[in-house]
Parts: structure tokens; sequence; C-alpha cells
């Protein structure tokens, strides 16, 4: 019977929070009809809707862009010790405001209450982070080698900026493209993933609030992705396109932006290898796996996605994996006892069915998992499979799911050739406690970011981005400023 009130009671607050969220676009500080039809939000963990909100129009997105330009000039002219302010109050709201964020992003996006709680931490540290950054663009100033002059460098912001950001982290993935970009003095136009809008929509209210100036910060929700970004990318107003999304995404619009000479940032897709050494520390190594594979239900581009496991520990190290891999509890992650949630769709669910079925052609054995329940919700059972051939898909492609597939190796050149064989370059973990040889391996596997006995590297100060085809620029750090601003150099002649 309590079980039964408790859960009513979690309802109606749901309920009351998702009345509250906004249902409209955000452009020049008002909150606007789109003209298309509405954007259905739904709950992947029960299949639910959430929300129908707005549905911007190719004209919507112009007028958004018309916005952003009108703002830039005051904006770049606002004192930075304006801005900075304006972006810690931003990071405070956040504070007082964490459960509605935690609770909205585990509601659209299915992750539990316990990891979207971390995604409130993660993505609230850019804010603060960069309101710190804000106030220490410098430049440089010195006289030329002949001592015919003086020269200064200076940096500039870039200028409108449009945003794209993907599904899977929905509040970090906004928060560390706007908070370095209005740092910088840049406006925005921010187009959230049509599948889970409304953290976003969340947000934007909280800048409002932070006291974020009319034109500064536009958002913009669409179905129609393609068609409303294209003209705003081409608009010759726009200096700048921020990408995070998949490689063959990211790949249209750097063509897409090529014709205007755009700058861009891109962080893609990833096929991080996690290699595990004989002389790891395997309890370890299997805890570090758990959250590089299982976080966000194995939909992070950071996600582990090929276990590179010395031969003399592979059997060791599958079964300590599997074992912990099913202790995990499946479910809506609404309810705090769920640690693991629903993949975001149905879509999602037949890809990863079809990964594990064609592992299993090629040879692969089952140590768990590999079924699909019954719905409600986009559930995939966590799964470990070990001798997984070469020649499996898994092995080229992102899984982007909970699938474990383990692969061996002999000797440290071969771990090293089997890392770096693909067109990816995110991120890789390396498990071992020879020192020389993790700072080897650091050297040789060609990512832009490692793990040494660690799951999970992300934080607000360090730069995140990846080399090959997994982006170019990096964001957060003492990096990520600069992918909003310009450098400008002066001379002024000796008199
Ligand atoms: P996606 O590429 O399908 O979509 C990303 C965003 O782009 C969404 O907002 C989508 O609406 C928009 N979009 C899609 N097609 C578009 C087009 N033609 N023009 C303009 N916008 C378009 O990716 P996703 O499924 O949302 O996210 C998962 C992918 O993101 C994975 O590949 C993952 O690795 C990657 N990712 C990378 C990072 C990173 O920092 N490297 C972080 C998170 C996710």
């Amino acid at each position: 019977m309590s079980a039964v009130i408790e859960s009513a009671a979690v309802r109606s607050t749901e309920v009351e929070l998702l009345a509250r969220v906004p249902d409209q676009l955000y452009i020049d500080g008002q909150w606007v009809n789109g003209t298309g039809d509405l954007i259905v939000v739904t709950d992947p963990a029960t299949g639910r809707v959430l929300k129908q909100i707005q549905n911007a129009s190719v004209a919507d997105g112009t007028r958004a862009l018309d916005a952003a330009a009108r703002a830039a000039s005051s904006w770049a002219a606002t004192p930075a010790r304006i801005r900075a302010e304006i972006l810690r109050r931003a990071f405070d709201l956040l504070q007082e405001r964490r459960d509605d964020f935690a609770t909205l992003m585990t509601l659209e996006m299915g992750k539990p209450i316990a990891e979207a709680n971390s995604e409130v931490s993660y993505g609230g540290e850019f804010l603060r982070w960069f309101s710190e950054e804000a106030v220490r663009i410098s430049g440089r100033y010195g006289p030329t080698p002949e001592g015919t002059g003086t020269m200064v460098v200076t940096q500039r912001p870039v200028g409108p900026c449009y945003l794209i950001t993907p599904w899977n982290f929905p509040l970090a993935m906004a928060t560390r493209k706007i908070a370095p970009a209005l740092a910088a003095g840049c406006t925005v136009v921010v187009k959230p993933a049509e599948l889970t809008p409304l953290t976003t929509l969340l947000f934007v209210q909280l800048l409002e609030d932070a006291g974020v100036p009319a034109g500064v910060v536009n958002v913009i929700t669409t179905n129609q992705s393609q068609a409303v970004s294209a003209p705003i990318i081409a608009d010759p107003r726009l200096r700048k396109l921020s990408f995070t999304g998949s490689t063959v995404v990211g790949r249209a619009l750097i063509a897409q932006a090529a014709q205007n000479v755009l700058r861009t940032s891109m962080e893609l897709g990833g096929n991080a290898p996690f290699v595990v050494f004989a002389d790891a520390d395997l309890e370890k190594a299997v805890t570090g796996a758990m959250i590089a594979k299982f976080r966000n239900t194995g939909q992070a581009c950071t996600a582990a996605n090929r276990f590179i496991v010395h031969a003399s520990v592979a059997e060791e190290f599958g079964r300590r994996l599997t074992a912990r891999v099913n202790e995990l509890v499946p479910g809506p992650g609404i309810d705090p006892t769920v640690n693991f949630g629903p993949l975001v769709t149905d879509a999602a669910v037949d890809n990863i069915e079809s990964l594990v079925q064609d592992a299993l052609a090629h040879g692969a054995t089952l140590l768990t998992g590999g079924t699909r329940p019954e719905g409600p919700g986009s559930f995939y059972t966590p799964t470990v499979l070990a001798n997984v051939s070469a020649d499996s898909r898994m092995v080229r492609e992102e899984i982007f799911g909970p699938v474990v597939g383990i692969r061996t190796f002999e000797t440290d050149e071969e771990a090293i050739e089997m890392s770096n064989d693909t067109e990816y370059g995110l991120i890789g973990y390396v498990f071992t406690t020879d020192i020389a040889r993790g700072h080897r391996m650091i050297d040789s596997i060609d990512t832009g970011m490692m793990g040494l006995n660690t799951g999970l590297v992300s934080n607000a100060a360090a730069p995140f981005g990846g080399v090959k085809q997994s982006g170019l620029g990096r964001e957060g750090g003492l990096e990520g400023i600069h992918e909003y601003l310009s450098t400008k150099y002066t001379l002024i002649p000796a008199v």
C-alpha cells in the first residue's frame, strides 16, 4: 500500500515538472510558437508520451539566427566580468534546481536517476569553469624581431554560432557548448536532438533567470534537422558551427560548412579500445569496464567498444565481468533502485540485436544477455560475448548499447595494432600495473583521450575531443574557449 502511495506521489511530481517545462521555441528572449506540426517527446522506459512541443520551421531557424546576429555586437562588448557572473549565476541556479534537471533527463532519455544526477554535476561544471575562463581571455604584445614595430595579438569572439547537440547527454552537451560560447562573447542558436529537447528548453529558462540578455541564446526544436539547419549553415552571418553527434552526420555538416569556410568543432563517434594486460588489477579492470561500457546503457561516445584482453586473463576477466553484469537492475531509471535503463528508441534496440546476432553468427560465445525483453520500453539485456571475431560488425561499428565483445591478444604490439585498427580515435582505456607499459600505450594508441586504469575521464577542466574521424577541436579545459575565439594580429610600426 505504501509503495502505491509513494509511486503516485512520484508521478504527481513528474506531472507538475513536465507542466513547467516550456514547450515553445525561444527566439530573441521570447517564447514563440513554431509553424510546423508538434514534436511528441516520449519516455523510452515506458513508451508513454511526456509532452508535445513546438516544431521549428525553416523560417523559425532564420529568425533565431537574425536574433543571434542582432545581439552579437552588444554581447561581445559586454564586459567579461558581467558575462562571467551570468554564467556563475546559471551554475548556482542549476544546483538549486538539480532535481528537476535530473528527473527530466531520466524521463526523456532513460538514464538511471543517479546517472542523471551525475550529469547535472558534470554539465554544471562547464558553467562554473567557463565563468572562470571568461575573465582570462588574453593576448600577446611584443617587439618584432627586427625592432621595426610592436606586434599586438588579441582574441575576439568568432561571432554568431550554431550549436547542434545529441540526445545521449542532453544537459552536458548543451552546457559544454553554450558556456564557452557565452564566455567568449558569442551569441548562439542551439538545436537540441528531437528525442530529448525538454532538458534544453528547461535549461534556457534557467539562463533567462540567470540574466542572459534577449537574443544571446536562442533555441529551436525541430524534427526537420536537415531542412532547418542547412539555411542557417549557409547564411553568411553565421561564423561557427559546433556539432556533437554521429560521424556520418558530422561529415555531411563539414561539407556544408565548407561552402562559407565556416569554423567548425566536431565531436563525433568513437570505437574505444579497452585493453587489459596480463599484469592488470582485474578487479579495477572489471569496475572500469562496468563504467566505460554500461554507463548510459552504453550510449556514450566514450563507451568502451572493443575489449582487447590478454589471452592469459581473458577467461577470468569474462567470468568476473559477467558476474557483475548479472547484478545490474534494469527498469525505468526514475526508480532509484534501478541502475540499468532502456535504450533511447526501439530502433536502437533493433540495431543492438542485429550486432549481437552478427557476432554470434561469426562464432562469438554468449556469456550472458543477448535477449530483448517484452515491452513496454526499449530494453535490451546487458550482454557479454567472448571470442568475438575480427570480422564481426561490432568491431568496426560504434555499438552504442550494452554489449561487451571480448577479443584476445598475445603481445603488446598486437594490442596496439588492434587498438588503432579503426577510423575512429576518440578515447582508449588501458589497464596495467606496469607504469612503463602504461606510458608506452598512451604514446602508441592514436586517440584524443586516454584512461589509464580508469573507465571514466570526463572533466570540465580537461580538453575533450578526438582525432581521426572522431572529430575536430576540443571542448572543456583551457582549450574549450578558443573554439569560440579568433586570433587577431596588429602591427604598430615604430615611429
Ligand atoms: P546524430 O548525428 O543522429 O544527431 C546529432 C544531432 O544532429 C541531433 O540534434 C540531430 O537532430 C542533428 N542532426 C541529424 N542530422 C542532421 C542534419 N543532416 N543536419 C543538421 N543536424 C542534424 O547523433 P545522435 O544519435 O543524436 O548521437 C549519438 C552520436 O553522437 C554517437 O555517434 C556518439 O558517439 C556521438 N557523440 C559524440 C560525442 C563526443 O563528444 N565526441 C558526445 C556525445 C555523442
